[in-house]
This record gives structure tokens, sequence and C-alpha cells, in this order.
């Protein structure tokens, strides 16, 4: 899908900051963040340890408040809305994927995808439930392992399964803070494959990640240092996952055959 530059941009972050309050220090993790991402881009945030990327994917995931400066979200401007408006906008529009999966643990693929439904307002019936949710991991590849508990599943399925969890509410905009992170690297390829291929239907991506390798899967590589944007470019030739899995996948028969 093109990016379309007509439409109002689904981010728009407006000289944002963050500042925690820790005792006596102030920690200034976002210094006056100005960000626009439109509709069907596939954004990498880039940058060293503490330079702010968690803070601003929180502050993108309305899981928390700006100090200053505004957040407009696919044109509503988040700062004004109380928690339950807060609640119900991430509902609806986003979906988070974690480094560290977030699954529970005794729980199925097929139920943990199910679990945001459970907040759905209006209720959605259970039978719908887990339609939804079966058509999310079948989405990821995983269609064939819905009834596995996390402790069943690799890494790599595990993280399709939080991804699948994160599409079943049909997001405009997935936000996944250092999702292969936890994961060597042919899998890390495969993972973003899958949110190549998300992002292909038209969903709007935002990575964090500190690999270049993995951002030149993405689009727009955003780098931050000390809580601002130090450089934001565009990435016109990015790698292609799928083509590269299936170059390793030749290479691996080749030397079973051989
Ligand atoms: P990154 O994800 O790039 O590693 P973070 O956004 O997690 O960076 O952190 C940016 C800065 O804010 C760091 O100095 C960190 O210690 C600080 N920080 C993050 N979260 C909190 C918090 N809840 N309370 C106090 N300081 C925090
Ligand atoms: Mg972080």
């Amino acid at each position: 899908m093109n990016i379309d530059s007509t439409q109002t941009p689904i981010v728009d972050l407006r000289d944002l900051t963050r500042t925690y309050q820790t005792g006596e220090f102030a920690v200034h993790a976002v210094r006056g963040v100005s960000l626009q991402i439109r509709r069907g881009d596939f954004v990498a945030i880039m940058g060293a340890s503490g330079s702010g990327k968690s803070t601003l994917m929180n502050t993108l995931g309305c899981l928390d408040q700006p100090t200053s400066g505004d957040y407009v979200l696919d044109g509503i401007s988040v700062a004004r809305l109380d928690r339950k408006r807060l609640a119900d906008l991430r509902n609806r529009k986003l979906g988070f994927v974690f480094q560290s999966f977030n699954l529970l643990s005794r729980t199925s693929a097929l139920d943990n995808v199910e679990l945001p439904m459970l907040y759905s307002v209006p209720m959605i019936s259970y039978r719908e439930r887990k339609q939804r949710a079966s058509q999310a991991l079948v989405r990821v590849g995983l269609g064939k392992r819905q009834g596995h508990l996390p402790s069943q599943l690799s890494g790599g399925q595990q993280q399709r399964v939080a991804i699948a969890r994160a599409l079943v509410n049909e997001p405009e905009l997935l936000l996944a803070d250092e999702p292969t992170g936890n994961l060597d690297t042919r899998t890390s390829i495969e993972i973003m494959g899958v949110f190549q291929g998300l992002n292909t239907t038209g969903i709007t991506v935002v990575m964090v990640t500190h690999e270049l390798d993995i951002a030149a899967y993405c689009r727009r590589v955003v780098v931050m240092r000390d809580g601002r944007i130090i450089s934001d470019d565009r990435n016109d030739s990015p790698r292609s996952a799928r083509e590269e899995i299936q170059t390793l996948d030749a290479a691996e028969q080749k030397a079973n055959l051989a």
C-alpha cells in the first residue's frame, strides 16, 4: 500500500515532552519531539538505551500522557481525553507488541489472542471472539498451533501469538517496542516478514529497534538521542524479509541434499 500524504497523519506529535519526577530529580526522557506519521508508513525508531524510545512509544500508545505538547492520534487530541476515552481509543485504534511477548502462560494461543476482545464495547459474542482470534492466528502463520500453551511454542511463535493478539481488534496503528530483541537472526527476519505483510495490507507500523539490520526492513528510520530526534530518513529500498527467507530456505534445502 502507498503512503497516503493527502489525509491527516495517523500520528501527529507536537513538541512533545515527558518528564519523570523521581524524588528530587527530574528526568527529561523526551525533550520536545515533533513527528508526523502518515497512514501506511512503516517506521523504525532507533537510538541508544535511555534515549527515550520507550517513553515515546508509551505516549504513542496512549499508555502515558505527555508532560507538555500534544499528541493528535488520527485527528483526535489525546491530551484532553479522560482515562475512559483514552482506553477506548487505545482499544479501537492501537495494537501493541513487546520484546518479552507478555503472554499469559497457562492460557492457550487462541485464548491469549482473544483477550483484548473481552473488554470491547459493545460486547463481542463468544463465537465471534473465537472466530476472530483464530483468523488473527492464521494471519500470522500460526493457524495450526491454536491450542498450544506459550511454553509449547518457540520464541518466534510466541511473538506471532502476541502479534495476533495486537491485531484482533483491527488496529490502524501497530506499535512494537523491540519486538525482535529476544529472537535469533532468522526468527527476527521472519517476524519482520510478518510486519511487512501486515504493512502491505494498510496497517501503519511503528517499531523500536537498536539494530540497523532490522531497521533496514522499514521505510523510514527515526533516530533519537537524549530525548530528541536527531535524524529522520526515508528508506526507499527496504529489505524484503519474504525474499530473504526464501533464499535462506533454498540454501538450507541445498545443504540438506548435499
Ligand atoms: P529507551 O527506551 O530509549 O531505552 P526510555 O524511554 O526507557 O529509553 O528512558 C528514557 C529515560 O527516562 C531514561 O533516562 C530512563 O531512565 C528514564 N525513565 C524511563 N521510565 C522512567 C520512569 N518510569 N521513571 C523515571 N525515569 C524513567
Ligand atoms: Mg526501551
